[in-house]
């Protein structure tokens, strides 16, 4: 949710922060905006809407810079910092775009996050005579440093750490100092930052995307750090001033994982990524030969996982609903009594932990602020909590005792799609080893279980054949109002699942529900305006949604199914039906998800939605 980046060195610093900016639009933002540092002067520019519009303002008022004013100036040291704003305080707006200013233009600040005590802040420097023009907490914090700065007569890295240790709340921050333009600051708590190491340059950005066009070298700074590059030398400590070593790794992301490869948009080539990315998941992991699965991230920490009395996942969105499904094949292949919970309301209840739970965490970003503090919690009443991550080195993963990461590259479009299949094979995994460490498996199953596991990016390549099916769907439903999506046992969680991608990109309000859960109440919305989406694969559910069709037949609804490949009993109930092999009922979720995700593409596709980042959502929700 929301970005930042900055930059400091030799290149043009305006061409590194908008294409920054382009590369975080998926994280899902609302206004964007720039500040140059240039000879003692700040430009800045800011605009309400997509980077694209603050792009065009920029270049149409015919701005001698870039590059002619850089090329002219030779070597100078150029920096700037950028962002894309996720309003939390004043609405989307130019004025309460970042950067915000401070009241003498002397300070530049970008923030992502909340200060949660603004207002006793803003109140006090009132007093003092600041005057303010935006809503913003944001605003508060870069006049908070300027008054530190003054009063203290400190330079700008001193300024911002002593501010930030009167500052609660969350935020990743970048800061610049009209008079110390060899400097940028950084710091953060809780939202993510990370710093590209180049050669007499640095770039800082919210992930590593905007970064790794330049440099593969990048340093993630740990909550309460902060880092001040100052005449191109870089020094980290915490905020209360501990000196820090810089640890720099090196990242595997490549450029054209970030790129949408000829498809129309990321959605759909991460929809087709599938097989690819569900394979990555898995690599190095099973030997389906020997019926045996290994998992280096969680080994030190295997006899956690073994002792685990209760499994308590924590997650939200989709990630909530890979973990509902795992619910299913955990209950039933290792007998560990597991739950799953929205990781926003597991936070704000007391929930009970015992010395025996075991907490997994499913994040795409590793950086889902509810699930971060749901973890945190867990982990002060003594939980064991292993990670389920895609982002390397986000915050989730890093807090974990153990974990997986799911290898699934790159999520760039909002709605999950290849991260929500790769989570569920990485928790198949780990249910495996447990129920294969603890003998609940004998090697013959599991060479059974791990060679269908081992074909299933082949099925889901099969999956992808009913698409013109699919297609002719979306066209007869793409305006319809209203949708039910059911399933039951493996197919419930992919109910939920394909009703949220439906809501989430086309805005047809879509309900998901357990289907032996319909006569109970959303059977009375069922008419001949209503489409139902039946999950009716050849499981072991299949009577009992067979008997569901007939109810909805019985009244007068419209029925679209996803059925087993060559079932002629549940083709010939349904109005539509959409093909897709056969699978263990484990493994139903693989090639379920294609149709459901596909079908909410092309309806969103059809009303000209926008797929990729749509309206007010985020991909990485870094707010509470
Ligand atoms: N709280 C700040 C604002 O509303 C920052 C929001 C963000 O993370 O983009 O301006």
């Amino acid at each position: 949710m929301c970005g930042i980046v900055g930059y400091i060195g030799k290149r043009e610093a305006y061409a590194v922060l908008i294409k920054g900016l382009e590369r975080l639009e998926y994280r899902g933002y609302d206004s964007a905006g720039i500040a140059l540092l240039d000879k003692g002067v700040f430009s800045v520019y800011k605009k309400k809407g997509k980077v694209a519009e603050l792009k065009n303002f920029i270049e149409q008022q015919g701005k001698k810079f870039p590059p002619l004013l850089y090329k002219e100036r030779g070597q100078e040291v150029r920096s700037g910092i950028a962002h894309t704003r996720w309003a939390t305080h004043g609405a989307p707006s130019d004025k309460n775009a970042h950067p915000q200013l401070s009241n003498s233009g002397e300070i530049a600040i970008v923030h992502n996050g909340i200060i949660e005590n603004y207002l006793s802040i803003k109140e006090m420097l009132m007093k003092k005579g600041y005057k303010f023009k935006s809503d913003t907490d944001t605003e508060v914090l870069a006049n908070l440093i300027e008054d530190i700065k003054k009063n203290a007569k400190v330079s700008i890295d001193e300024a911002v750490r002593l501010a930030l240790l009167e500052v609660v709340g969350a935020y990743a921050i970048l800061v610049l100092s009209k008079d110390e333009p060899d400097t940028i600051v950084v710091a953060k708590i809780g939202s993510p930052a990370v710093i590209g190491v180049g050669d007499n340059e640095f770039f800082v950005a919210s992930d590593a995307t905007p970064i790794i066009e330049y440099t593969d070298k990048v340093i993630y700074l740990e909550d309460r750090e902060m880092a001040m590059i100052k005449g191109g030398a870089l020094v980290i400590k915490t905020i209360d001033n501990e000196t820090r070593n810089p640890y720099i790794q090196k990242t595997k992301m490549k450029i054209e994982e970030l790129e949408k490869g000829g498809f129309p948009h990321f959605m759909l080539k991460e929809i087709f990524e599938q097989p690819r990315s569900i394979g990555d998941s898995m690599r190095g992991r099973i030997n389906a030969n020997e019926g045996t699965v290994k998992l280096g991230g969680i080994e030190k920490d295997k006899e956690k996982l073994l002792d685990a009395k209760r499994i308590i996942i924590l997650a939200c969105g989709t990630s909530f609903h890979a973990g509902l499904e795992a619910k299913y094949f955990f209950e039933e292949l290792t007998k560990v009594p597991t739950v799953v919970e929205y990781a926003s309301e597991f936070r704000y209840r007391n929930p009970v932990i015992y010395e025996n739970d075991l907490v997994i965490a499913i994040s795409q970003s590793g950086e889902t602020a509810d699930t971060l503090a749901a973890v945190k919690l867990a982990k002060e009443k003594g939980a064991t909590i292993f990670g389920i991550c895609n982002v390397v080195g986000s915050s989730i993963s890093r807090i974990a005792h153990a974990g997986l990461y799911t290898h699934a590259g790159p999520e760039i479009g909002v709605a999950s799609t290849k991260a929500f299949t790769a989570q569920i094979a990485v928790l198949m995994l780990m249910c495996l080893f447990i129920a294969s460490e603890k003998k609940l498996l004998n090697k013959k199953k599991m060479i059974a279980i791990l060679t269908e596991l081992e074909n299933i990016p082949k099925k889901v390549e099969q999956a992808f054949l009913a698409e013109a099916a699919i297609k002719k769907v979306a066209k007869k439903f793409k305006n319809t109002e209203n949708f039910i999506y059911l399933g039951r046992g493996y197919g419930f969680p992919l109910a939920l699942e394909g009703a949220l991608k439906l809501k989430e990109i086309s805005y047809i309000h879509a309900e998901g529900y357990a289907s032996g859960e319909m006569k109970h109440g959303p059977i009375a919305l069922v008419d001949d305006n209503m489409p139902v989406l039946f999950i009716a694969n050849k499981g072991s559910s299949y009577e009992k949604i067979i008997s569901n069709m007939m109810e909805v037949k019985a009244r007068n609804g419209t029925i679209i199914a996803i059925i087993t490949k060559g079932d002629t009993r549940a083709k010939k109930i349904a109005d539509y039906s959409i093909e897709i092999p056969e699978t263990s009922d484990i493994m139903l979720a693989f090639t379920a998800s294609i149709p459901l995700q596909l079908l909410a593409y092309h309806i969103a596709s059809l009303r000209g939605c926008g797929i990729d980042k749509p309206r007010n959502l985020a991909k990485s929700v870094t707010v509470e």
